[in-house]
């Protein structure tokens, strides 16, 4: 057994690791260790919800409910922390961002423990979030400062009209998040908006409540003040509108459906919000594209996660002249694929999340098998595993009648399909409502440029599955048409959560005639002005 420990020295995860060596393999956490945790969501209504681990389906942990009251406590605590939050330096700010790059590395352990219990995810997977979060923190303590510097920008009358550009912070941001990466979801945007000096109340998902409190954890010994960061339980459909009713702006990242109704609540309280949506991206392997690293990088493409990953690939467009041997390596790479449920390292492939993913799974494969597609390799459940195991999956032949053609499935199921010329590959990858994400493949990288500039994505990597781009954190990323609205990540990620405030100073001239200058007469001036200024060049 690996040796993990929490921060009072006792093992985190306890019991066999490796259910292959243990089959009744249970993994407890230590209960004085769980309410440290749960004792940081506000929550008075004595209600719990029970969360159990997809590893194995026993219980995990009682999670405190927050009712109405909580809600309402937990804004009025996030607005009086704001307000003094406010009032440090933003390098002071910075600081605390960095400190808690380093502290997330430290306890990694402990954070890929939590992780991987409460998703059931490959520890492998689990990595990319503590490394996301780590690598957000650096970026935003690093640029934070030179991003909302007040700016001066150029006045109508040069010289006399001094403007300053303002950023100040929104206030207190709402931070919904769904299940798929609890570490990364739950924490990135939030440090954003701290950073630009809000407060957060954060409604994780209910099923990784535990990830979540632990990063809120650190993030006090971050030296975050202990308020700035609030925590709410409880279903998404009665905390939601609690919450849009009291925030100043609101960060959602989770399923299309739920996206349309924030943006509804949003609208009615006109404040802002940023969207993370759903998808169903496509990968291009043109005719010239390295096909064994193409065949690696799909694999990672459609079944990091398991597939539940909002960038990844759940359709493949592959030119004719590398279209068999694409296939073949790419169905040999997947089927050396090691699935397992377990903490340990070594496992490609974990588990599903819920007996709730692993049906829609098989209704979309099972559809698609009646509806005529090939099972390349792939589709079966797993139980032997773990009760959420799916095997990844790999069609021949869908199409627009079959669930999966055009629906997201959030699984490890792609559908392979073959194109003559590039035209083509672009338009049927631009088929459908989504926009987040796309990669294309091609030893001619700028070629492979020209071909993503037309893909209607918020992100399209170059012969790499999706980690080039949510990895660049200096770039935007974020979906295009039912994908979403707003961006995270860049300087967009960061000025989101601010209002944008312009201050002008006026001297000596002013904005209407002067010493007895008549109305006619002022309008001819200005018209003059206004024509020497184009002749000048001036914007
Ligand atoms: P979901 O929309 O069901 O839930 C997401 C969060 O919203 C949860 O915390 C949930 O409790 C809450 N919620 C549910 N109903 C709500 C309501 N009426 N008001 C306010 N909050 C509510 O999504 P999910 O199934 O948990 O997550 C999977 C989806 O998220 C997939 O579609 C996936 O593509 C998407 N996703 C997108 C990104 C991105 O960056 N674009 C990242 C991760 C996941």
């Amino acid at each position: 057994m690996a040796a993990h420990s929490n921060p009072s020295g006792q093992p985190l995860v306890d019991g066999p690791r490796d259910p292959e060596h243990d089959p009744t393999a249970s993994w407890a956490l230590e209960p004085s260790f769980v309410d440290s945790l749960t004792r940081r969501v506000v929550s008075t209504t004595g209600e719990t919800r029970p969360t159990m681990s997809p590893l194995n389906g026993q219980p995990l942990a009682h999670i405190p409910q927050s009712g109405p009251d909580d809600v309402a406590e937990a804004f009025r605590r996030a607005r009086r922390a704001q307000h003094a939050w406010l009032r440090t330096s933003l390098e002071e700010r910075s600081a605390a961002l960095l400190r808690l790059h380093d502290l997330i590395l430290d306890h990694q352990d402990q954070l890929l423990d939590l992780i991987v219990l409460e998703s059931g995810k490959a520890r492998k997977h689990a990595f990319d979030e503590p490394l996301h979060v780590a690598l957000t923190a650096r970026y935003y303590g690093r640029t934070a400062e030179k991003v909302l510097r007040t700016e001066r920008r150029p006045g109508v009358v040069p010289g006399l009209t001094r403007v300053d550009v303002h950023h100040p912070p929104k206030g207190v941001v709402a931070v919904i998040s769904p299940w798929n990466y609890p570490l990364t979801m739950a924490l990135s945007d939030g440090l954003a908006a701290i950073a630009a000096g809000n407060a957060v109340v954060a409604k994780p998902d209910a099923q990784t409540m535990l990830t979540a409190l632990y990063a809120a954890r650190l993030l006090e010994e971050a030296g975050l003040p202990a308020d700035l960061w609030q925590v709410v339980a409880g279903p998404g459909s009665q905390l939601g509108p609690q919450m849009i009713e009291r925030a100043d702006y609101v960060c959602f990242t989770g399923s299309t459906a739920t996206g349309k109704k924030i943006a509804a609540g949003c609208a009615e309280q006109l404040i802002g919000c940023s969207l993370e949506l759903g998808g169903k991206n496509p990968i291009v392997v043109l005719r010239d594209a390295d096909v064994e690293r193409a065949a690696e990088g799909a694999v990672r493409a459609c079944f990091s996660n398991a597939g539940q990953l909002c960038v990844s690939t759940e359709r493949m467009f592959v030119a004719d002249q590398v279209f068999d041997r694409f296939l073949e390596r790419f169905v040999a790479r997947t089927e050396a694929l090691s699935l397992g449920a377990s903490t340990d390292w070594g496992v490609d492939m974990g588990s599903l999340i819920s007996q709730e993913q692993l049906d829609t799974v098989e209704r979309h494969v099972e559809d698609a098998r009646a509806k005529g597609a090939t099972v390349l390799t792939g589709g079966r459940a797993r139980p032997d595993l773990g009760p959420y195991v799916y095997e990844p999956t790999i069609l021949l032949g869908v199409t627009p009648d079959m669930l999966c053609f055009s629906e997201e499935t959030f699984g490890p199921v792609v559908a392979v399909h073959r194109f003559h010329d590039e035209a083509e590959a672009v338009a049927r990858s631009n088929d459908g409502d989504y926009g987040l994400n796309a990669s294309v493949w091609s030893r001619d990288t700028a070629r492979a440029r020209r071909v993503a500039e037309h893909i209607k994505c918020g992100t399209v990597n170059i012969n790499e599955a999706f980690a080039a781009t949510f990895a660049s954190l200096a770039a935007p990323m974020g979906g295009m048409r039912q994908s979403g609205l707003g961006r995270r990540q860049g300087p967009e990620g960061l000025l989101r959560f601010t209002e944008t405030q312009s201050i002008a100073t006026q001297r000596l001239v002013r904005f209407a005639p002067m010493l007895g200058m008549s109305d006619e007469a002022y309008a001819k001036v200005m018209t003059a002005q206004l024509r020497l200024m184009k002749r000048l060049g001036r914007a």
